[in-house]
């Protein structure tokens, strides 16, 4: 398939600051943040773009888990208590500021470790963070407690005042995977400073950078030591460490359902709190009544987007059958159309997956599924040259038992299926282990929300895919995940509910 080759020259010139930070000798931010590690065992930070080393960061150990699992234990009962919830307010506001402030190092970081474009790193991830910090800043000052109307009776007379307060959960462990980086840890952060917790981040091991420099913000933020601690490392060893580690009162999880249901597991064994943000296999269906404008948008923003590494991605398509081959035809011209590039070309469209081991999966996938019968319509190759490319994929001809129909890809990977009508496609919709997302095309605002009814899934969106804001809850119906983050609804992962019952005198 032809694909524009993609340009080899980095356009945007990097910042001294990012060149020294990559050639650091990097500790854990553990504590007050002084360079530590139980080991000298390093791991190697690649660039996606190149295939080559550009850092290295410290492999943490079950031992470095366990100090900082104690770091954060002892902030949590010291003077991190003793804050009044505006004082946490504006902590987490001098966070954000200082995010703004070092934006431009913090989005090179992120595009040279996870190979994003650099639009996105500064858009997405510096700046969806601070908005993100700044609406969570906001719930410091407003968690309450509610008043209760007791129907038990008292002894003779007596009344009883009952009431609730919620309390922080203690200390949270937090691992996250390496598709948004900067973004996943303050979904975790932000909400766990909020309310009064206090944190262990584990990074996903690919991309450690932006969750270091993170760290030294949170200190220099004033955020007191050992409230935001991060430990790099593996998963099978920092990971599961902190998963199972007994001074950890709640674990936020974001990763793969598998790797999810043993960290869930874990953490139940000792009835510590979990929450669980798990993969998907999100369908965008469309109607025959579609604006026929959109399709390029839907392609764009609900299945390349990000290279695909989405766990909403809309990997599913379903386009009616009276409006298949147009759909089709469109979205292979458009993927054939995009520019592959270092995501340090700001005119680059299409970037590197975030490893060789991710890059081998996705083209394993394409490759099984043209074994299997599928017809790819554009891409199903790797890029040309060094770096981890993977070229914009349909594929159409794919009955619904095949595994590209079924197994999360997470790449630049669609696979496309005519329906016939509203029962068939609500069906093949909802026929999956997952349930993150769902997004409905179509200019009736009754087929919309007959849609938007049936569909099992955590989030639903009607002629757009992907949009995110810090204000609407997120997460999954059945193994895409438990729990909610954002909105009101991600306080439940870090506040107790304790009831208080008072026997009021005669
Ligand atoms: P992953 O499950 O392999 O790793 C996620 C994190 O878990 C990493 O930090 C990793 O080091 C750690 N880990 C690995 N093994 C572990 C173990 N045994 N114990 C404890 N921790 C361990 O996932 P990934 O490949 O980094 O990310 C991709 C997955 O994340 C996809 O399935 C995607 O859908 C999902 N995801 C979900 C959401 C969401 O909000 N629902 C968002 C982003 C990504």
């Amino acid at each position: 398939m032809t694909q524009e080759r993609r340009t080899e020259t980095p356009a945007i010139r990097l910042l001294p600051e990012v060149d020294a930070f990559l050639k650091r000798k990097h500790g854990l931010i553990v504590g007050d943040g002084r360079p530590s590690a139980a080991s000298s065992a390093t791991m190697a930070v690649m660039d996606p773009a190149t295939g080559t080393a550009v850092s290295n960061v410290a492999a943490g150990t079950a031992d470095d888990v366990d100090v900082a699992v104690r770091a954060a234990r002892s902030a949590l009962e010291g003077p991190w208590s003793s804050l009044t919830p505006s004082e946490r307010q504006r902590l987490l506001h001098r966070l954000a500021d200082l995010i703004e402030r070092n934006g431009e190092e913090l989005a090179q970081l992120e595009t040279i470790n996870n190979g994003k474009s650099i639009h996105m790193s500064r858009a997405l991830e510096v700046g969806g963070a601070v908005e993100f910090l700044r609406y969570m800043a906001g719930w410091a000052t407003r968690l309450e407690g509610s008043t209760l109307n007791l129907s038990t009776r008292a002894p003779g007379a007596a009344r009883y005042h009952a009431y609730t307060v919620r309390e922080p959960v203690g200390v949270v462990g937090a691992i996250i995977p390496w598709n948004f980086p900067l973004g996943m840890a303050i979904w975790k952060i932000g909400p766990a400073l909020a309310c009064g917790c206090t944190v262990v981040l584990k990074p996903a091991d690919e991309t450690p950078l932006t969750a270091l420099r993170l760290g030294e913000l949170c200190l220099e933020a004033g955020i007191p030591p050992g409230v935001v601690n991060v430990v790099t490392g593996t998963g099978p060893e920092a990971g599961a460490a902190l998963a199972a580690h007994p001074g950890i009162d709640k674990i936020a999880f974001t990763g793969s359902t598998e790797v999810g249901k043993r960290v869930g597991l874990a953490a139940v064994s000792r009835m510590a709190r979990f929450s669980l943000e798990l993969g998907g296999k999100s369908p965008m269906i469309m109607f025959p009544d579609m604006d026929s404008e959109l399709t390029g948008l839907a392609a764009n923003l609900g299945v390349f987007f990000n290279q695909g590494q989405v766990c909403a991605c809309g990997s599913r398509i379903y386009a009616h059958a009276s409006i298949f081959d147009r759909v089709v035809a469109d979205i292979a011209g458009m993927a054939r159309s995009l520019k592959m590039g270092s995501g340090l070309d700001p005119d680059s469209q299409i970037n590197p997956l975030v490893s060789a081991k991710q890059q081998n999966r996705v083209l394993g996938f394409v490759e099984r599924a043209l074994e299997d019968g599928a017809e790819a319509l554009s891409g199903a190759a790797a890029g040309d040259g060094p770096g981890y490319f993977v070229k914009p994929t349909l594929l159409v001809n794919a009955g619904d038992t095949m595994e590209i129909v079924r197994e999360e890809v997470f790449g630049p990977v669609v696979v496309a299926m005519p329906f016939k009508d509203m029962d068939d496609v609500i069906a093949r919709a909802n026929d999956t282990r997952y349930g993150l997302a769902a997004s409905v095309w179509t200019r009736d605002i009754a087929t919309a929300h007959a849609a938007v009814a049936r569909l099992k899934a955590g989030t639903v969106w009607v002629n757009t895919h992907n949009v995110l804001d810090a204000s609407m809850p997120f997460g999954g119906f059945k193994e895409s995940g438990i729990g909610r983050e954002h909105g009101a609804e991600v306080l439940n992962n870090y506040l107790e509910t304790k009831s208080v019952c008072v026997a009021l005198p005669a």
